[in-house]
């Protein structure tokens, strides 16, 4: 892919640089600061793994904007498909008369989602609101009250959402009263268990069996790997043995992959590397270049259970969205960036995957693709260090690696580059990061 930036960190400023401190005044004065950010530089434009902010200053994006720009920023030929389709049509309403796009994006979901039984899609606005339809969908199919989501796991910010999400702290705080029926249950956590996938998994079903009632339960929903909850990716046969206990039971299995699917782990989704097939699965962030798409896909008898105008709203699948969609797919399958992700997760093992024996601070690294999680801790314990992530951070934003935050003590950094970011970059960032670890 030509980028139009070379791919390389430069800094012709501090950072932040006097331009975005100027904006930073201005957005004290008239935007909520509720929507708190990570590091107040503004960004101007970008390509491949490179923003570059007001100030003219090249960064290197470890983030993706929480892993949505997965084939990296403004491409080409995504703009221009998005401003082909925003010149032909914008809008019709796909439930008052539709159009091709969405047909084919929910065709190419069929072809990629895991399973090869008969499946349906709906397409919505954002991850939440699709996680919101799953649940509607699997209590409509199932007839129960029940939904089970995982310790640690992050499913959006809406009512229902934000009430499926493990941290009260801030994603919860001073924002319920919340629905009801909706359970958290426990997780397995290699690095903090100990615990083979088996005997994880026995927990987990215990504690539904004792807490709610197997046939009580509507649908079981899990991140395959977890994103803000730290890449937390469970033991092998966690998953298997969830997935055949919810097949006893006639509980839906959902695997969320909003942030880990659409090839950013080296698969199109990441129960693949779990060997589980899921009956419904949501897809957003890297589903469209940056453009707000998301999706449930799934058994087309558990998808087709609702009646007629159940489900739906005014901008889901959009034209343009779903024209970027299709070129993102096809930009995927031409330049075989599911191998590319394969690639990027060589390179940073190779790079960072001594980590945890070089510096104190640093638990465990792990990860699948170009998504990886470097747990910090107290030196010589699996305590979580909050405060080295914090410094970290500093040390990253003001030099130019954006890097991303994660786990539920505040203590992991999260790494979730585009998959074509070069060996060159991850080696610079690499750099970066290091000095900041060697100092805790
Ligand atoms: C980001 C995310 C969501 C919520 O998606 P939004 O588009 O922010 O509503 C849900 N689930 C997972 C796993 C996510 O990472």
């Amino acid at each position: 892919m030509p980028f139009s930036v070379p791919q390389e960190r430069k800094l012709v400023t501090e950072l932040p640089g006097p331009k975005s401190r100027a904006l930073q005044e201005r957005r004290v004065a008239a935007v909520s600061r509720g929507a708190g950010t990570l590091a107040n530089i503004y960004m101007d434009h970008g390509s491949g793994a490179i923003l570059v902010d007001v100030d003219g200053n090249q960064l290197i994006d470890l983030g993706c904007g929480i892993g949505v720009t997965t084939i990296g920023h403004a491409h080409p030929e995504v703009a221009q498909a998005v401003a082909e389709q925003a010149a032909k049509l914008t809008h019709t309403l796909f439930t008052v008369t539709p159009y091709e796009n969405y047909v084919r994006v929910a065709e190419k979901l069929a072809e990629i989602t895991p399973g090869d039984f008969e499946k349906h899609t709906i397409l919505v606005n954002s991850g939440a609101e699709a996680v919101e339809n799953a649940v509607k969908i699997a209590r409509r199919f199932t007839g129960r009250r029940a939904i089970v989501s995982l310790d640690h796991a992050f499913h959006g910010r809406t009512n229902l959402t934000m009430a499926m999400t493990y941290r009260p702290w801030p994603e919860r705080a001073g924002m319920g009263p919340f629905p009801g029926e909706l359970y958290s249950v426990p997780i397995s956590y290699p690095f903090r268990d100990g615990l083979t996938g088996e005997e994880a998994a026995a927990k987990t079903i215990d504690y539904i069996q004792t807490h709610i009632g197997a046939t009580e339960v509507a649908a079981f929903f899990a991140e395959p790997i977890q994103g803000d909850g730290g890449i937390v990716i469970p033991a092998p046969g966690y998953f298997a043995a969830i997935k055949r206990f919810c097949e006893d039971n006639g509980i839906v299995f959902v695997a969320d992959e909003i942030q880990a699917g659409i090839a950013r782990t080296g698969a199109w989704y990441s129960i693949e590397h779990h060997g589980v097939v899921p009956d419904l699965v949501t897809s957003a962030k890297g589903i469209a270049g940056g453009m707000p798409l998301a999706a449930v896909t799934g058994r087309a008898d558990i998808m087709d259970a609702v009646q007629p105008g159940g489900i739906g709203g005014t901008f889901g699948g959009n034209p343009v969205s779903t024209a970027a969609a299709l070129k993102v797919f096809e930009i995927i399958e031409r330049d075989d960036l599911i191998g590319e992700a394969q690639r990027v997760e060589r390179a940073i093992t190779a790079r960072i995957g001594d980590w945890a024996e070089r510096f104190d601070v640093v638990g465990e690294v792990r990860g699948k693709g170009a998504m990886f999680g470097i747990e910090l801790v107290q030196p010589g314990t699996t305590t979580p260090n909050p405060e080295a992530l914090t410094a970290v951070l500093r040390h990253a934003t003001a030099n130019g690696v954006i890097p991303l935050d994660a786990g539920s003590w505040d203590s992991v950094l999260r790494l979730l580059p585009s998959v074509v970011i070069s060996e060159e970059l991850i080696d610079d960032a690499a750099s970066v990061l290091e000095e900041a670890l060697a100092t805790r």
